[in-house]
């Protein structure tokens, strides 16, 4: 058995697992969730400890080897515009078209008109999960906080508090500047690219701690939230979400990819398998990354484009993500009994994907910034007279949110990793372009 299917399997069989223990042994429907919180506690911190640790103790050194070797091999200023350029649009395209798909299947199912009035009363009078400091809601507020990440102002906090776009922004900074003072550079990037691939072989053995890792996860998951949730009054809602996710996966990006990457979109998913996998067990893009990174480039994407693209793409890209926020919103103002117009369904897809951008690839990343869409919508209604969405709404979701989340990672990494194939047209590796020039 090649070692690819082997750890295929042994994930698979984790997934299971886990869940099964989450299951039967772990998920106590009459408890508090409190207290259920505190009996399931160890699973996460066992998986976070063994897996989940050591992953993002490289994550943020391998942007910063992985990206610099990227730009540096590019080499050219001009070349380099037009590959970062391209990205940028096939992402945002992409979150866009993610979005529409969500929220069009938002708008015609309604999955908010089923929700039990004691659910709705419940997350109405609860108070709201993650509370927005005064001025740092709304659409302007989506925008500054991409700017802050974009124009950083201290390269060591950036890494330290692993902000990623901080991060890449400055490492592509100081990968042009090495590009101007040429062959002075070598050296420094020889050094670099030693680094670089250090630290991708230590992946290539922390991947073996995947099955642990998911097992452990995958039952903290189930045992705090339980399977039961998902077929409750929310069970629309979670249908509809995976209805997204899943024609986005499977019909939206493959064809985006055969047209514009010429390449077999399923193979090449199924070459993505071990990075799918993980980033559906840890429900991180951010920890998935270095898999991301060493899946690519065995399933055909050059090792230029997986380089930039898919630390770029960890960070920016986030399809699952954009889809999810605007189905979500579209719920919860639904099981409030607003009627949304167009123009505040225009709001959504453009807050939703601007706050799909500045959400971190970690569990649950989007809970904070789905804040920041309600309240872009609420601003409207507020001119229209009237009485806002509670920003407790959001209570509505939590019990359901793991699950999704798991699934929405798993379309922000395919999302990301379709983006590296496409790019590798831009930016072959050498080797490639040479073969074609004899061919
Ligand atoms: N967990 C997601 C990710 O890591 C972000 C989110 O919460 O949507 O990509």
């Amino acid at each position: 058995m090649r070692r690819t299917n082997l750890l295929t399997a042994l994930v698979v069989a984790a997934l299971i697992v886990g869940a099964l223990i989450g299951h039967a042994f772990l998920w106590d429907a009459n408890a508090t969730p409190e207290a259920q919180e505190q009996a399931v506690a160890g699973w996460r911190e066992a998986g976070n400890l063994l897996f989940i640790r050591p992953l993002m103790l490289i994550v943020i050194p391998l942007i910063f080897t992985s990206v610099l070797t990227g730009i540096v091999s590019i080499g050219d200023p001009k070349r380099l515009g037009v590959v970062g350029g391209a990205t940028l649009v096939f992402y945002v395209l992409t979150m866009v078209l993610a979005v529409a798909v969500g929220i069009t299947l938002a708008a015609t199912f309604e999955p908010g008109a089923g929700v039990s009035p004691d659910l709705v009363a419940q997350a109405a009078g609860g108070a709201a999960p993650v509370a927005p400091a005064a001025g740092e809601t709304g659409l302007g507020a989506a925008w500054l906080a991409i700017a802050r990440q974009l124009i950083p102002d201290n390269f060591l906090r950036a890494a330290v508090e692993r902000q990623a776009l901080s991060v890449i922004s400055a490492t592509i900074l100081l990968g042009v500047g090495l590009i101007a003072i040429g062959e002075r550079a070598r050296p420094f990037t020889a050094a670099v690219e030693a680094l670089h691939e250090a630290l991708m072989r230590l992946v290539l053995w922390i991947i073996w701690l995947m099955p642990l890792g998911v097992l452990l996860l995958v039952a903290w998951g189930v045992g705090r939230f339980g399977l039961a949730t998902l077929a409750s009054s929310l069970g629309k809602f979670v249908l509809i979400v995976v209805i997204g996710l899943a024609i986005h996966m499977f019909i939206t990006l493959p064809v985006v990819l055969r047209v514009f990457g010429g390449a077999r979109p399923f193979r090449y998913m199924w070459g993505m398998r071990p990075a799918l996998l993980m980033a559906f067990g840890t429900a991180s893009s951010m920890a998935t990354l270095p898999v991301t990174i060493e899946a690519a480039q065995e399933a055909g994407a050059s090792k230029r484009a997986a380089g930039l693209v898919l630390p770029l793409g960890a960070t920016v890209n986030m399809d699952g993500t954009a889809l999810y926020q605007g189905i979500a919103v579209v719920f919860m103002f639904q099981a409030f009994g607003y009627d949304l117009t167009f123009a505040q369904y225009l709001v959504i897809v453009l807050t939703a994907t601007l706050s799909a951008i500045g959400a971190a690839g970690v569990p649950g990343g989007s809970l904070a910034t789905i804040i920041i869409i309600v309240t872009a919508v609420n601003t409207t209604l507020r001119g229209a007279g009237v009485d806002p969405l509670p920003l407790s709404a959001i209570g509505l979701i939590l019990a359901v949110d793991r699950v999704l989340d798991m699934c929405r990672t798993t379309v922000n990494v395919w999302g990301d990793s379709v983006g590296a194939r496409i790019m590798t047209r831009l930016a072959p590796d050498l080797e490639e372009e040479r073969e074609r020039a004899f061919a």
